[in-house]
């Protein structure tokens, strides 16, 4: 039978970081000893006091399909995080759960994106934000920065990106491949440049925001006052509470967005997960300090990463602010010759990492930045120290 899937999934592109991930467990499962530094989620166990919360759960039987935009006391304990975090006030109609950020993302292009749209993304960007637009329909305006700026965006390239013809701007903060964060004073020096094109909606992904190391306080877009009624805030608990496996996210948004998503969500999925609703309401409510061992954690990992791939020539490295990655330029590499295979671009690099050095990490094409490699130090610090001496020792 011939082909008969639709131009629109065969113009997605697999998820580079789900697929890395596979093709490490693939390989272990066939006997090799693979370090996996290529899927970002914290190598910790959920808390004991969450999973608790999802046991009573279970016993209280909360069982039934949940409301789609997810449960009211729900609701109340993140507008309560978005005023006790972030100085945001939401009331429940600008609140709407979904299953992961991912999905939540989904559904903001989805209501917000007509054909033909652009949607500017800083690069590098979070690797699905490509392909989530392009299945809205949305054209991705890639901006690219560098090392030289952080990776960050600066307020005239965000100025010359701008067309008629562009509806959103979408970044993440920590963002996810380079861990850098945009100061509140950055924001607002983008925010000035947005006030001349009040079509522009924004996408503040925040899923990082608790994975910080202090140096640049984490910053809201919606807390500006000019900019609350077109930011939609994109926030979720896998990454501050280690629970990317009970998939739940959210959005605080101007009222008729949040609705537009509640009412795509119910021809979709419905609700989110009873049980993981009921387990991040304790999450986000008792003392979520307790999750704070774990940012302790990646911040000695993220100095031993760095101190480690700094003594490696050819690695540039730029010092994360927050998430759990390093992004080094490896573009150094590119036209040399290791073991007989010729290095062209960062997908060649990460594909020899894997099958020379048995580490897995990311092509930075799939964030938008063709120089870099995402790397993961969301592994132990033996795991970090092997997997950097066997990718020095693959390069000699
Ligand atoms: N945004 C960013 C920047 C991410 O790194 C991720 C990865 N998980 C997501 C969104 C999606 O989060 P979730 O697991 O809640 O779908
Ligand atoms: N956000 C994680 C990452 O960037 C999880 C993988 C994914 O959802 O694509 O690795």
């Amino acid at each position: 039978m011939n082909n008969q899937l639709s131009e629109r999934i065969n113009k997605v592109t697999p998820s580079a970081t789900l697929e890395m991930a596979a093709k490490a467990r693939e390989l272990r499962a066939s006997g090799k000893d693979i370090i996996g530094l290529s899927l970002g989620e914290p190598d910790f166990n959920t808390p004991d006091y969450i999973k608790d919360a999802a046991i009573q759960a279970v016993h209280d039987d909360y069982n039934s399909y949940t409301p789609v935009d997810g449960y009211v006391d729900l609701k109340d304990a993140i507008i309560t995080k978005f005023k006790r975090d972030n100085d945001l006030s939401y009331d429940r109609s600008q609140l709407v759960v979904s299953t992961g950020a991912k999905q939540a993302l989904y559904n903001v292009a989805q209501v917000i994106l007509n054909e033909g749209d652009e949607v500017i993304l800083p690069c590098p960007y979070w690797v699905s934000y490509s392909d989530i637009v392009k299945l809205a329909g949305g054209i991705p305006v890639e901006v690219p920065t560098s090392i030289n700026t952080d990776f960050k965006m600066t307020f005239e390239q965000l100025e010359a990106a701008i067309t008629p013809k562009t509806k959103m701007l979408w970044y993440s903060s920590p963002c996810n491949p380079s861990g850098s964060i945009y100061s509140k004073e950055e924001l607002r020096g983008l925010a000035d440049v947005l006030q001349k094109h009040p079509q522009i909606i924004v996408v503040s992904d925040e899923i990082y925001e608790h994975i910080n190391y202090g140096v640049t306080p984490h910053a809201s877009m919606a807390n500006f006052e000019d900019m609350y009624d077109r930011t939609v805030t994109v926030n979720g608990v896998a990454k501050a509470f280690a629970m990317t496996g009970w998939r739940i996210g959210y959005i605080g948004a101007p009222t008729y967005i949040a609705r537009a998503c509640n009412k795509l969500q119910g021809q979709v999925t419905s609700g989110a997960n009873c049980i993981a609703q009921r387990a991040v309401i304790s999450a986000l409510t008792e003392s979520p300090d307790r999750a704070h061992y774990m940012v302790e954690e990646f911040q000695e990992r993220r100095k031993l990463i760095l101190g480690l791939l700094n003594t490696i020539e050819g690695f540039s490295c730029n010092e994360p602010k927050g998430a759990f990655y390093v992004f080094p330029d490896v573009s150094a590499y590119f036209g040399k010759t290791f073991k007989g295979k010729l290095i062209n671009n960062a997908s060649d690099f990460a594909m020899y990492l894997l099958e020379h050095a048995n580490v897995a990490t990311v092509t930075g094409d799939a964030f938008g930045n063709p120089n870099c490699i995402r790397i993961s130090y969301a592994a132990s610090e033996k795991e970090i120290r092997e997997a950097v001496s066997r990718i020095e020792e693959s390069l000699k």
